[in-house]
């Protein structure tokens, strides 16, 4: 589940900052560029904040390119995947069967062959037919897998993004259940439990709320380990670790994070610092958002009773789709220049149109879709652009190509670009072809 906190920040000053020190390729629009440096930077932050010794999760649903989950992977991640597609998106970026996790609320039989297949032994399940299912799938297949149950636990967890706890829910048993019933949910012969899987909250920039939800799920691992009454080798935390999201601003940091679970830690599950049980925590967002910006041109400028109106090449079908479901705020595309400086309000574009002047003032941003469903923004201040140039939306590394609306319309996918600070190490495009079903 992914989730944004609704815009809290100023309206972006124009000009603004370039939104990363990496230099822009110049390549054709619209373009994803992600910057491996800046993964690495990221990961380094996040490592700093969390208790050591402890297991760090990438959970591809954020970015499944495979320079990012390969970067991820070198750096010592191991992959949380959810699908079929997550899955061979791992492997093919080089990240070995032991090192996978495939977790989800609802798998199919075929799912649970084809990760077997695949070589992995270690799943997450989210109820007693979750457990069943997987014992069968292995028994099939003849091997012996782990699973790390999903809890949802009885109180819920606030000031979150994005509750997914303490109601109804798709995700994880319930506490009281699985205390309840312990037996239900320890295994059979082929799958048996290997720990618990808690995952409170997403998207927290506040270190005592994000503390608070960890703390929650430090307590209910120690009553479930106690309930459940097998060995458990591996609590895994979750995340929650916010991240800026198609606007400027940087990663937050949670100085007193590490301290203050360790010190929990050493309450309720010792052992902990020789592995006994391993620690674990997931991240998508705060690993990718800030490695990544997404190049797009104004195709279009034209006023419409009285607002300044400009069309961009790209919109919800590569950015922001879930923007539709009410789940995005409203996206404010910091402006760059072709040639890297800075924009200024000019009053003429550079691009095919420049020098024709536009009406200073806030504009509406849309994309070329054929829905109105496809604005950035009602109303942004921009400065005067011109059909051909160039802007840049900055941290796009998360949640953005993959959770929008690719084949809304029939657009091409962007290009997708990799590099490494001011090297280009690839580029390559999506695309999407149908081919008679077999059978
Ligand atoms: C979505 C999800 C994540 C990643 O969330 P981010 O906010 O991108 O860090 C991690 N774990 C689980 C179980 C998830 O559903």
């Amino acid at each position: 589940m992914t989730d944004t906190a609704p815009p809290t920040g100023p309206a972006v000053r124009v000009p603004v900052p370039r939104p990363s020190a990496a230099p822009i390729p110049p390549v054709p629009t619209p373009a994803y560029v992600y910057d491996l440096a800046a993964v690495r930077s990221a990961h380094a932050r996040l490592r700093s904040c969390l208790p050591e010794p402890s297991e760090l999760y990438y959970s591809l649903k954020a970015n499944p390119h495979p320079a990012i989950i390969s970067a991820l992977h070198g750096l010592g991640c191991r992959a949380e995947v959810t699908s079929p597609g997550e899955l061979d998106a791992a492997l093919e970026a080089g990240v070995p069967a032991h090192d996978i996790l495939y977790t989800g609320p609802g798998k199919r039989d075929e799912d649970l062959d084809g990760a077997l297949k695949g070589g992995v032994r270690d799943f997450a399940v989210d109820s007693v037919h979750g457990v069943g299912q997987l014992d069968r799938a292995a028994a099939r297949y003849g091997v012996r897998v782990t699973y790390l149950l999903r809890v949802n636990p009885g109180g819920g967890s606030r000031g979150a993004g994005l509750r997914m706890t303490g109601d109804p829910s798709a995700f994880g048993a319930d506490a009281e259940d699985i205390a309840a019933h312990p037996e239900w949910y320890t295994g059979g012969e082929h799958a048996r439990i290997d720990g618990l899987h808690l995952y409170l909250a997403t998207n927290i920039a506040d270190e005592q709320a994000l503390g608070d939800s960890f703390s929650e799920a430090i307590a209910v691992a120690r009553t479930l380990r106690k309930a459940l009454g097998v060995p458990l080798h591996t609590i895994d935390l979750g995340g929650g670790f916010g991240a800026p999201y198609a606007r400027a601003g940087e990663l937050p940091a949670y100085p007193g994070l590490a301290d203050r679970l360790a010190g929990e830690l050493d309450e309720a599950l010792p052992g902990w610092r020789q592995n006994a049980p391993t620690v674990a925590f997931e991240s998508g967002r705060y690993l990718t958002a800030t490695c990544g910006q997404l190049l797009t041109r104004v195709l279009d400028v034209k006023d419409s009773h009285g607002q300044r109106v400009v069309v961009l090449d790209t919109g919800i079908n590569h950015l922001g789709g879930m923007a539709g479901l009410r789940r995005v705020p409203p996206l404010h595309p910091d402006v760059v220049r072709p040639d890297g400086a800075e924009a200024e309000d000019t009053g003429a574009g550079d691009g095919a149109s420049a020098g024709i002047a536009e009406p200073p003032g806030p504009a509406m941003i849309c994309g070329p879709l054929c829905t109105p469903l496809d604005t950035w923004a009602r109303s942004h201040p921009l400065p005067a652009v011109a059909p051909g140039d160039l802007l840049s939306v900055p941290n796009t590394g998360a949640y953005g190509l993959h959770a929008s609306l690719v084949l809304f319309l029939g657009h091409p996918a962007p290009l997708e670009v990799v590099t490494d600070g001011d090297r280009v190490l690839r580029s390559d495009r999506l695309t999407f072809v149908r081919r008679a079903a077999a059978g």
